[in-house]
Protein backbone atom coordinates (compact mmCIF):
# COMPACT_ATOMS: atom_id res chain seq x y z
CA UNK A 1 0.00 0.00 0.00
CA UNK A 2 0.65 3.30 -0.60
CA UNK A 3 -0.05 5.65 2.00
CA UNK A 4 -0.84 8.75 0.30
CA UNK A 5 -3.17 7.14 -2.45
CA UNK A 6 -6.61 7.59 -2.22
CA UNK A 7 -7.16 4.00 -4.05
CA UNK A 8 -4.98 2.17 -1.87
CA UNK A 9 -6.63 3.86 0.60
CA UNK A 10 -10.20 2.35 -0.16
CA UNK A 11 -8.66 -0.77 -0.94
CA UNK A 12 -7.60 -1.10 2.87
CA UNK A 13 -11.19 0.54 3.53
CA UNK A 14 -9.65 3.36 5.45
CA UNK A 15 -11.95 5.43 2.82
CA UNK A 16 -15.26 4.54 2.15
CA UNK A 17 -16.46 3.52 -1.31
CA UNK A 18 -19.44 1.96 -2.96
CA UNK A 19 -17.78 -1.71 -4.19
CA UNK A 20 -19.59 -3.25 -6.90
CA UNK A 21 -16.85 -6.18 -7.71
CA UNK A 22 -13.74 -7.72 -5.14
CA UNK A 23 -11.83 -9.98 -5.35
CA UNK A 24 -7.87 -11.47 -4.23
CA UNK A 25 -6.61 -9.16 -7.14
CA UNK A 26 -9.49 -6.75 -7.92
CA UNK A 27 -11.26 -4.25 -6.74
CA UNK A 28 -14.42 -2.63 -8.18
CA UNK A 29 -16.45 0.72 -7.08
CA UNK A 30 -18.59 3.59 -8.37
CA UNK A 31 -16.75 6.64 -9.66
CA UNK A 32 -17.13 9.81 -6.91
CA UNK A 33 -17.99 11.69 -9.75
CA UNK A 34 -19.62 9.80 -12.17
CA UNK A 35 -19.58 11.19 -15.50
CA UNK A 36 -22.51 8.70 -17.09
CA UNK A 37 -25.19 7.30 -15.49
CA UNK A 38 -23.07 4.06 -14.99
CA UNK A 39 -19.55 5.00 -13.79
CA UNK A 40 -17.33 2.10 -11.91
CA UNK A 41 -13.85 2.07 -11.43
CA UNK A 42 -11.91 -1.39 -11.64
CA UNK A 43 -8.56 -0.94 -10.00
CA UNK A 44 -5.81 -3.80 -9.40
CA UNK A 45 -5.39 -4.00 -5.40
CA UNK A 46 -1.40 -3.73 -6.45
CA UNK A 47 -0.38 -0.48 -6.58
CA UNK A 48 0.67 0.37 -10.24
CA UNK A 49 1.03 3.92 -11.28
CA UNK A 50 -0.36 3.42 -14.70
CA UNK A 51 -0.14 0.94 -17.78
CA UNK A 52 3.53 2.24 -18.28
CA UNK A 53 4.94 0.50 -14.92
CA UNK A 54 3.42 -2.87 -15.93
CA UNK A 55 5.82 -5.57 -15.74
CA UNK A 56 5.14 -9.07 -17.99
CA UNK A 57 3.99 -10.65 -14.24
CA UNK A 58 1.16 -8.13 -13.88
CA UNK A 59 -0.30 -8.43 -17.42
CA UNK A 60 -2.61 -11.04 -16.19
CA UNK A 61 -4.08 -8.61 -13.96
CA UNK A 62 -5.70 -7.14 -17.57
CA UNK A 63 -7.40 -10.01 -18.68
CA UNK A 64 -8.82 -10.06 -15.57
CA UNK A 65 -9.92 -6.19 -15.30
CA UNK A 66 -11.37 -6.48 -18.61
CA UNK A 67 -13.26 -10.01 -17.81
CA UNK A 68 -14.95 -7.61 -14.84
CA UNK A 69 -15.76 -5.29 -16.89
CA UNK A 70 -17.49 -7.26 -19.05
CA UNK A 71 -19.55 -9.18 -16.12
CA UNK A 72 -20.35 -5.97 -14.90
CA UNK A 73 -21.79 -4.29 -17.76
CA UNK A 74 -24.02 -7.40 -17.71
CA UNK A 75 -25.11 -7.22 -14.29
CA UNK A 76 -25.48 -3.28 -14.15
CA UNK A 77 -27.62 -3.67 -17.52
CA UNK A 78 -26.02 -1.89 -20.19
CA UNK A 79 -23.92 -4.26 -21.94
CA UNK A 80 -24.98 -2.86 -25.18
CA UNK A 81 -24.00 0.81 -24.49
CA UNK A 82 -20.61 1.09 -22.69
CA UNK A 83 -17.05 2.52 -22.98
CA UNK A 84 -14.02 1.51 -20.96
CA UNK A 85 -11.52 3.98 -21.06
CA UNK A 86 -7.71 4.30 -19.38
CA UNK A 87 -5.92 7.56 -19.36
CA UNK A 88 -1.89 7.79 -18.69
CA UNK A 89 -0.09 10.61 -17.77
CA UNK A 90 -0.98 13.75 -16.64
CA UNK A 91 -1.61 15.60 -19.81
CA UNK A 92 -4.14 12.70 -20.77
CA UNK A 93 -5.95 14.11 -17.79
CA UNK A 94 -4.76 11.22 -15.62
CA UNK A 95 -5.12 12.27 -11.97
CA UNK A 96 -5.10 9.10 -9.55
CA UNK A 97 -1.40 7.74 -10.08
CA UNK A 98 -2.87 3.96 -9.17
CA UNK A 99 -3.56 2.32 -12.02
CA UNK A 100 -7.78 1.85 -12.96
CA UNK A 101 -10.20 1.14 -16.04
CA UNK A 102 -12.81 3.13 -16.43
CA UNK A 103 -16.22 1.80 -17.38
CA UNK A 104 -19.00 4.12 -18.02
CA UNK A 105 -22.65 3.53 -19.78
CA UNK A 106 -25.83 3.19 -19.77
CA UNK A 107 -27.05 6.51 -21.68
CA UNK A 108 -30.37 6.76 -22.41
CA UNK A 109 -29.94 8.28 -26.02
P1 LIG B 1 -8.31 9.43 -13.88
O1 LIG B 1 -8.58 10.82 -14.36
O2 LIG B 1 -7.07 9.35 -13.00
O3 LIG B 1 -8.30 8.41 -14.98
O4 LIG B 1 -9.55 9.03 -13.02
C1 LIG B 1 -9.59 9.07 -11.63
C2 LIG B 1 -11.03 8.93 -11.22
O5 LIG B 1 -11.06 8.66 -9.83
C3 LIG B 1 -11.86 10.21 -11.45
O6 LIG B 1 -12.93 9.91 -12.32
C4 LIG B 1 -12.32 10.59 -10.04
O7 LIG B 1 -13.63 11.09 -10.02
C5 LIG B 1 -12.18 9.30 -9.27
N1 LIG B 1 -11.88 9.48 -7.86
C6 LIG B 1 -10.94 10.32 -7.32
N2 LIG B 1 -10.94 10.23 -5.98
C7 LIG B 1 -11.89 9.29 -5.66
C8 LIG B 1 -12.34 8.76 -4.42
O8 LIG B 1 -11.88 9.12 -3.33
N3 LIG B 1 -13.33 7.84 -4.47
C9 LIG B 1 -13.86 7.41 -5.67
N4 LIG B 1 -14.84 6.49 -5.59
N5 LIG B 1 -13.45 7.89 -6.84
C10 LIG B 1 -12.48 8.83 -6.85
ZN1 LIG C 1 -2.35 2.89 -4.77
Amino acid sequence: MKKDCVFCQIIKRKLPAEVEYEDKNIIAFKDIHPQAPVHILIVPKKHIPSLNEFKDKDFHLISKIFKIAQKLAQKKGIRDNYQVHLNVGKKAGQIVFHFHLHLMGGWKK
